[in-house]
């Protein structure tokens, strides 16, 4: 047994109190902290929160303590001890989702950014003391956690446990006033505490989660895997992210996306929330046991790559909002606007043509997690063409097996398969020749092959679905409205950003006017043709010119001001929206239960 203490201390400078107690440590034990977190694949170095480590034997004594590498320490003592401590404190002030917080308001963490593992000991059971506050907080502390109570109440500090250590960092913890929700879903019960000031109609987000909940789990088949779950919200000013955990996520959303009582159709902002909650909730299944080969176990202490996280990542992705609609939450039509969004995401960069989704995939810790200005014009979404590589093959196998089966089958056939053992690196395709009833070899050569564009025109004019391709005024546009979208629309190919002087450039796409005006990303626009230009202004005064025109910009480079002639030319219809023509075909796809919405259809 392993046991840990972990106490806010000093809330105000953001700092847990941590403790590791071990008995009958290794000559040279060693303790090590995990470089990153599961389900985030970056180097985060967790590590360098840590601040005074120090040891001392079960009298009291020290014990000298020697640094192997950035994350790593050992014993050195003359004689081991029979039982060591190790005690630090670990600065907490990264809001997200990844890492730990603590302020006065709330303290949060993952095990992985507070407690240091025990090499070779990853399989040993782990108690957790969570202690409280002493010094003041705002309100009365409870501690919302999906971890196994080893003493403590329900909602209370005191002792928690795991089975391992990997178990120990996959439960993070909240401690706040926050506010409680409960439903049982498929007979098992599921909490929900939002932390932050909000106003949230509980009862809303109980019903609307209950049903995306029994949706995923009949999806997956019952009984659900899990004894509990949890949904833990920090509502925000503007802040969004997930993490998937394997009895609970945790959740950052907008406060204003949050339902507020009397909201009667969702909101787009409600929609989008409930497709995050529902992502995170089918990660229960798709990448908490259904996981890549690769990650059994997980080596924390540098990157582990794969080519699957298409698959983990995409197919999730295109089941979310899915499900959402499929559960009786919002309507195709704003089902289908998120996924217009999400083909303009895929296709408004040439990155497209840069990376297939294997490369994709194995490349996340040092492209995907580490975005730069140049990101869409060299790397393509594992996350977003994953999601319209699963649309292909759902479409697909529903037109060439007549509706016998779906996506849904291979995903099933996935997880009775490699549930267990792990997911092959190579081992999907072999899985649909194995489990579907038509020939899928073309479709996983032009997806995972070769960086083509997919044909989902096509496929889903066969369900009653228009793509229709155009450009809008602002390449900031997230897309899916055909409204806002031109056949023909001037623009500068680029992405702009507020700045005090005029007009930032976020990104330049490449063969656009502003690359060849010799324009990048930092440069300040500030006047178009000789008139003064702004973030708000610049695409309209570009829009008015007619193609061939010479656009006379100035703009500040660094310090420097510098003048270019752009020629206008009619951006690249990359921006897609889709609109439903025949219902009964789109039934076919997306069920019978679906609810359409036909004022939404006008456009
Ligand atoms: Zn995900």
């Amino acid at each position: 047994m392993i046991r840990y203490s972990i106490r806010p201390q000093d809330p105000a400078a953001h700092l847990f109190a941590v403790t590791l107690t071990l008995s009958a440590p290794e000559p040279e034990q060693r303790f090590q902290m995990p470089a990153w977190i599961p389900g985030s694949y970056m180097i985060r170095n967790f590590a360098r929160n840590l601040i005074g480590l120090q040891a001392h034997d079960g009298s009291g004594q020290p014990v000298t303590l020697r640094q192997l590498d950035k994350q790593t320490w050992a014993l050195d003592a003359p004689t081991t001890p029979s039982e060591v401590t190790l005690s630090y404190d670990v600065y907490a002030w990264d809001r997200s989702v990844r890492a730990a917080h603590l302020d006065r308001t709330h303290g949060y963490f993952n095990g992985s950014s507070v407690f240091l593992g025990v090499v070779g000991a990853e399989n040993h059971p782990c108690e957790v003391d969570i202690l409280p506050p002493i010094q003041p907080v705002e309100g009365t502390w409870r501690v919302a956690t999906a971890m196994t109570t080893a003493g403590a109440e329900p909602w209370s500090f005191g002792p928690y446990k795991a089975d391992n250590y990997e178990e120990l960092i996959d439960h993070p913890v909240e401690m706040a006033e926050f506010t409680p929700g409960y439903f049982k879903a498929c007979g098992v019960p599921h909490h929900i505490v939002i932390t932050g000031r909000h106003r949230v109609d509980m009862e809303r987000l109980e019903r609307d989660l209950q049903a995306i909940c029994e949706h995923h789990i009949r999806f997956w088949g019952e009984p659900a895997p899990m004894r509990r779950y949890l949904f833990m919200t920090l509502a925000t000013g503007d802040a969004y992210g997930g993490l998937e955990h394997r009895a609970s996520t945790s959740l950052m959303a907008k406060r204003d996306d949050l339902p507020r009582p009397g909201l009667q159709a969702p909101t787009a902002g409600y929609l989008n929330y409930l497709g995050l909650c529902s992502h995170e909730y089918f990660h229960t299944w798709n990448i908490k046991r259904l996981k890549p080969a690769a990650f059994i176990p997980f080596p924390l202490h540098e990157e582990t790559h794969t080519e699957l996280l298409w698959w983990f990542e995409g197919i999730t992705s295109y089941y979310d909002d899915l499900g959402v609609l499929r559960a009786g939450c919002g309507s195709v039509e704003a089902y289908l606007e998120m996924l217009g969004q999400t083909i303009t995401r895929v296709y408004r960069g040439e990155g497209r043509f840069r990376q297939t989704l294997p490369e994709s995939s194995f490349n996340a810790w040092t492209k995907f997690y580490l975005q730069d200005e140049n990101a869409p014009n060299a790397i393509v979404s594992y996350y977003a063409k994953g999601e319209l590589f699963a649309l292909l093959l759902d479409l697909a196998i529903r037109e060439r097996t007549r509706g016998r089966q779906s996506l849904d089958d291979l995903v099933r056939a996935a997880w009775d398969r490699w549930h267990e053992a792990g997911m092959p690196e190579d081992g999907v395709p072999g899985l649909a020749a194995d489990c579907i009833d038509c020939d899928l070899s073309d479709l996983f050569r032009l997806g995972l092959e070769s960086t083509e564009d997919l044909p989902l025109a096509d496929y889903l004019e066969r369900f009653g679905i228009a793509l229709d391709w155009g450009t809008p005024l602002s390449l900031g546009m997230p897309g899916g409205k055909k409204a806002l979208l031109k056949a023909e629309q001037v623009n500068l190919g680029a992405v702009f950003e507020a700045d005090p002087a005029g007009a930032r450039v976020r990104a330049v796409l490449r063969e656009g006017a502003a690359h060849k005006a010799g324009l990048s990303a930092g440069d300040v626009i500030v006047a178009v043709d000789g008139i003064q230009t702004t973030h708000g202004k610049i695409e309209s005064q570009v829009a008015t010119c007619q193609p061939g025109d010479r656009i006379r910009l100035h703009y500040f480079r660094y310090d420097e001001l510098r003048e270019t002639d752009a020629a206008a030319e009619v951006g690249a219809a990359t921006t897609a929206a889709l609109t439903v023509r025949e219902p009964e075909l789109a039934r076919r796809w997306l069920g019978d239960s679906v609810k359409f919405d036909h004022r939404a259809g006008i456009d």
